[in-house]
């Protein structure tokens, strides 16, 4: 059992505080309290104290970290399938230990404060389920350190590889919380099908949607619109997130207010991260409208690019620059977006800094949440569940 007091800690960058962790919950926020008997002290020097941070949007199998570099090489036209293909293809030639390395991306997330990952794992005809089985060894090793959900992803495309459909299937019997798809109309060509398959798999087997869709403009939006119809039919609401969505960046404003009502009345979740230079989805629009938003971090030094990294904060950061934010109330929304949006994704009712909740959150320096994402601090301490798992950027 886990029983700490953090002294003169600064909850969201307010007053000085103490705050009690008994049984891994907060028991007490308060500056004049009982100190029980054998209690783990930390002084927390002024500190700031936030949310444990959610990546909820990871690629946990297949970062390339710690590994000697790779020029980045995906032959022309580069369209997502030649990313894919090349990928797949590289992934072979390199032997990636895919056990290895999520361990490596996970570990590394913990240093630096994140609580939460949900992931999304290829899965193809080529590996099978390895790089499946890969990362649920690694979400047991580090079961006690983080909370993991884990999206069966067929990158690769679904419809266009035979024994793909049966795959995912199997995943998913395997503890899959989510089951993933992947721009229906550009990489399977079939939106119907391909969505229809994803959402019967949803369906009997009770687990979430999570679809990525890069498609642009009115081909992006028309996939909205074909997810919003099933995430209707099959009563589903509450249960889909999609992910990237640029074309909310993209098409008109009336058309967009028509798909906001959609995900609106069907209580979908947008993810983004703001990558590339093209549009991305008006996220304060979207909040402003009641959205549920959450952001990750995608793959990290993987084949497709190099600018990501494992730290929350640092997407934060990049989210501020591509939204043109200036004003920390703004860059404190988007930190939002990366702690309670992220945790509402992933179904996590006991998770923030308040009596009774799981005490997971971290420990950082900075007078305000702006000036913590803006000097990329490492955190003093991450707590999870109560235990302190890492300290100064070390795993514990
Ligand atoms: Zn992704």
């Amino acid at each position: 059992m886990s029983n700490l007091l953090l002294k003169n800690v600064r909850p969201m960058g307010g007053s000085a505080t103490d705050v009690l962790v008994m049984n891994d919950r907060i028991a007490q926020i308060d500056t004049d309290m009982t100190i029980p008997a054998s209690i783990n002290l930390l002084d927390c020097g002024g500190h700031l104290l936030l949310p444990g941070l959610v990546n909820a949007h990871a690629h946990i199998d297949k970062n390339l970290l710690g590994l000697p570099w790779r020029p980045n090489s995906v032959p022309e036209p580069r369209r997502i399938k030649d990313y894919v293909d090349n990928e797949r293809q590289q992934r072979i030639a390199l032997g990636i230990d895919t056990a290895k390395q999520s361990a490596l991306e996970v570990q590394m997330a913990i240093e630096a404060g994140v609580t939460h990952i949900r992931t999304h794992v290829d899965i193809d005809t080529d590996a099978g389920l390895q790089h499946w089985k890969g990362v649920l060894q690694t979400k047991e090793t580090f079961k006690d350190q983080l909370t993991m959900q884990t999206v069966a992803f067929p990158q690769s495309g679904m419809l266009i590889r035979q024994g793909t459909i049966e795959l995912l299937e199997e995943a998913v019997k395997m503890g899959a919380d989510a089951i993933g798809g992947l721009d229906p109309s550009t990489v399977d060509r079939d939106p119907v099908k391909h969505l229809d398959t994803v959402f019967d798999i949803a369906d009997r087997h009770g687990v979430e949607v999570d679809i990525h869709l890069h498609e642009p403009g009115m081909l992006g939006a028309f996939a909205v619109e074909l997810i919003a119809e099933r995430t209707q039919a099959l009563g589903l609401q509450g249960k889909v997130t999609i992910s990237h969505v640029f074309c909310l960046g993209m098409v008109d404003d009336a058309y967009l207010d028509k798909l906001i009502r959609l995900i609106l009345d069907n209580d979908i979740t947008i993810m983004s991260l703001g990558s590339g230079s093209g549009a991305f989805p008006p996220l304060k629009k979207l909040h402003d409208a009641g959205v549920k938003l959450c952001t990750g971090t995608d793959g990290v030094h993987d084949l497709w690019g190099i600018y990501n990294s494992v730290n929350m904060l640092d997407r934060v950061r990049l989210l501020g620059y591509r939204c043109g934010f200036r004003r920390d109330e703004d860059v404190e929304f988007l930190l939002d977006v990366a702690t309670y949006g992220g945790a509402t994704v992933m179904k996590d009712d006991n998770y923030g800094i308040k009596v009774g909740n799981t005490a997971d959150f971290i420990v950082i320096a900075g007078e305000t949440p702006t000036e913590a994402v803006v000097n990329q601090a490492v955190p003093k301490y991450v707590v999870k569940r109560g235990q302190v798992v890492a300290s100064d950027g070390k795993l514990l």
